[in-house]
């Protein structure tokens, strides 16, 4: 989403007259869009404006804005700390910020903006084009989060859950359209809560698939509680929306879901996979896990083992549990890190496990790829399977944007590599 936001800010910024420089020495505004989910997301920000410093010291000083979740969390108190820092935006205020810029330069006032005015936000941005001409590109629909699972910052961050009006977002779909787009990723922290008047998900989906030019659909990220049927159904009648379903789950123990407040079992998780899994074998499922969550026991982690050998979890993430300010997790007595540790290996082991094995089980069969862009040495071609999954192989740059067979050759745990399939049409010409 962070991605999302930065082609957004940037899109409005240009209206006053900011373009992107490669060249940190040579800009006069620097603007770091934050995350806050794990980690220490908040020094990591003051660190990196101590090298900002460093690169101006014998320059004119650049007005520095902080944006994103740190932002958010932190407001005032960055002001304070850091002199060196001009404006913190936080990310549902982001409609303000070409006025405060320009504010700032008449005046040199230092402000802080970090309401939650969601609306407003979008309103103001869905004025502005969507410059992304990406063949596959990012489109938010929906933010914040009422949940309030005990680990997460994220509704304290973004704040409640938020639809953007339907209209606003076919509007927004049709224009990256119109650029070239030929994958849209719909975008949300709870992307499947999405609610606007009578419409949801599996609305969206059906209708931004009619858009002519548009190849394929796809949405995350997931809560599984809000996996309902119209949206299962939806991958009955789509064509285009993609068959890989993220769905995090966190974590394999029914006892961890509930101290973690997950407000779903692993037996509702199950008989989601289940009726997909129905609707068509060839859905995958990736997910994110959350490892030694405070009272973690080897039998709750054994379970996870199991359930990630079970689903056969393909694309996936997985975590040490991070305690993030303010939230219910935070205090709580953590286990071992040298256990956490051990355990963080054994998932991503087995989940590169499950990963290597579909990408063999792939070799000599013909996929479908869609092509995104040249490879760094412009040799050959990179894109996507169906499943996400990285594919290389021997195109050429007319070919991006489309949709090619390819034929798969070799593989490695991340990457497809394979030869494209000449049409007899192709081969005419
Ligand atoms: N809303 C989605 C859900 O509930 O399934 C997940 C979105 S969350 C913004 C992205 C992922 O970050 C989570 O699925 C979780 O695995 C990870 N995450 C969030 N807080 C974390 C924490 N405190 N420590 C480790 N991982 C965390
Ligand atoms: Fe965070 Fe997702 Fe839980 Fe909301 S549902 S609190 S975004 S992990």
């Amino acid at each position: 989403m962070n991605e999302y936001d930065s082609n957004r800010i940037y899109d409005s910024l240009k209206k006053i007259g900011y373009n992107k420089t490669e060249n940190y020495e040579d800009a006069n505004c620097y603007l770091l869009n934050t995350c806050h989910i794990r980690d220490k997301a908040k020094e990591k920000v003051y660190h990196e404006i101590g090298r900002v410093k460093k690169i101006f010291r014998s320059k004119k000083k650049p007005l520095v804005i902080i944006t994103g979740c740190v932002a958010q969390a932190e407001n005032q108190e960055m002001l304070r700390r850091e002199p060196y820092i001009d404006l913190v935006i936080g990310p549902q205020s982001y409609h303000k910020i070409n006025d405060t810029i320009l504010n700032h330069i008449k005046k040199r006032k230092k402000i802080e903006h970090t309401d939650f005015d969601p609306f407003s936000k979008f309103d103001y941005l869905s004025k502005i084009k969507n410059e992304s001409s990406k063949t596959s590109s990012f489109l938010t629909i929906q933010e914040g989060c009422d949940k309030f699972c005990h680990f997460c910052v994220v509704p304290y961050t973004r704040g409640p859950e938020y639809s953007r009006p339907f209209k606003q977002i076919l509007d927004e779909a049709k224009n990256l359209i119109d650029n070239g787009v030929k994958e849209i990723i719909l975008l949300g922290q709870n992307v499947n809560a999405y609610k606007n008047e009578k419409y949801k998900l599996s609305n969206l989906i059906l209708e931004i698939e009619k858009l002519s030019g548009i190849e394929r659909v796809r949405y995350t990220t997931s809560h599984p509680k809000d996996m309902t049927d119209d949206l299962i159904d939806v991958y009955k009648y789509s064509k285009k929306l993609m068959p890989l379903v993220h769905l995090p789950i966190q974590s394999g123990s029914n006892k961890i879901l509930d101290l973690m407040n997950r407000k779903h079992n692993i037996s509702e998780y199950l008989k989601t996979f289940e009726k997909l899994k129905k609707i068509n074998p060839n859905i995958e499922f990736s997910s994110d896990f959350i490892i030694g969550y405070p009272g973690e026991e080897e039998v709750d982690f054994n379970d996870t083992m199991k359930l990630i050998k079970e689903i056969k979890f393909v694309n996936s993430y997985s975590f040490i549990f991070s305690p993030r300010p303010g939230t219910v997790a935070e205090n709580l007595e953590q286990i071992d890190k040298k256990v956490s540790i051990e355990r963080l290996e054994k998932v991503q082991d087995q989940l590169f496990q499950n990963q290597i094995d579909m990408n063999k089980s792939l070799e000599n069969n013909v996929i479908n790829v869609l092509v995104e862009n040249l490879t760094d040495d412009k040799t050959q071609v990179f894109g996507r399977s169906e499943h996400m999954t990285s594919v290389i192989f021997n195109g050429k740059e007319s070919d991006i944007g489309k949709i090619l067979k390819v034929k798969i050759e070799k593989s490695n745990r991340s990457t497809l590599f394979g030869k494209k399939i000449e049409t007899l049409n192709q081969k005419v010409a």
